[in-house]
């Protein structure tokens, strides 16, 4: 599959055409930004872990039932997606108090909840992507009804099968941002990537932070954490793939 035009180039990630209207190739970078792009860097073979992280998560939720965007990875850095139109929303979802959570809140890091919580952001860069509910939602035509309950519905199932693979690895999933996208007939898969780019991933025994928050709060040692929580992965889904 070659690449067509490019379509869009993102923080993480380009977009390219492809000679199928309904498919896309996406192609991850090593660049790294963090707090709406006011702090940037790059991650040294950071692409090439979360395009195969993701692929191979999106391929378990698969198995599990979830629907993704996912078709087929092309190379170490493309993936081979379908082509959807993105809900504009961020869709969180915590186990454990973390990051914003912790500062909104004035909690510490690290209080277990006794069920996981879900929230949307308004995935909307000028506005510093603010947080809204199901109401606000509707309100600016962003999903309807029925679409968010499906979003909730696949967000906690995601976190089911996630916390269990983790855990399988000796990781402890906090928590994560989610996207979903509606396919040509309306239905709703999930789509961008799960990678330690969009989840707080801490070593079960250690607590060790393996994801982009040793970017975000200059903690070093983040190549060898993405590098790290890759291997984790490998280990068991090439023990049981
Ligand atoms: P928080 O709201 O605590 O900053 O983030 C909650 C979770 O969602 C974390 O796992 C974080 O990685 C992810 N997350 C939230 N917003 C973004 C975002 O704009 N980009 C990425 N890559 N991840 C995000």
């Amino acid at each position: 599959m070659e690449k067509g035009a490019q379509l869009y180039e993102g923080k993480a990630k380009k977009v390219y055409a492809t000679e199928y209207p309904e498919l896309l190739i996406v192609s991850y970078k090593d660049d790294a930004t963090a707090f709406n792009g006011v702090k940037r860097g790059t991650i040294a073979g950071k692409g090439v872990i979360n395009n195969r992280m993701s692929n191979a998560l999106m391929r378990l939720l698969e198995k599990q039932g979830i629907p993704t965007h996912y078709v087929q990875e092309l190379s170490e850095r493309d993936t081979l997606v379908k082509k959807v139109e993105i809900v504009p929303l961020e869709v969180i979802v915590r186990n454990i108090s973390a990051g914003s959570f912790a500062k909104h809140y004035g909690v510490e890091e690290g209080i277990v909840f006794p069920e996981a919580t879900i929230e949307f952001s308004y995935k909307n860069d000028a506005l510093g992507d603010p947080l809204l509910n199901a109401y606000h939602v509707r309100a600016l035509g962003l999903a309807s009804a029925d679409e968010i309950a499906l979003i909730k519905q696949y967000a906690f199932q995601i976190n089911e099968v996630l916390k269990s693979f983790w855990s399988s690895c000796g990781v402890t999933l906090v928590d994560f941002k989610l996207e979903f996208g509606r396919l040509p007939d309306g239905s709703i898969v999930l789509a961008d990537e799960i990678s330690p780019d969009t989840c707080r991933l801490w070593d079960s025994e250690t607590g060790k932070k393996l994801d982009k928050d040793r970017f975000r709060r200059d903690m070093g040692g983040v190549e060898d954490a993405y590098r790290e929580i890759m291997t984790r992965l490998e280990q068991k889904l090439g023990a049981s793939e």
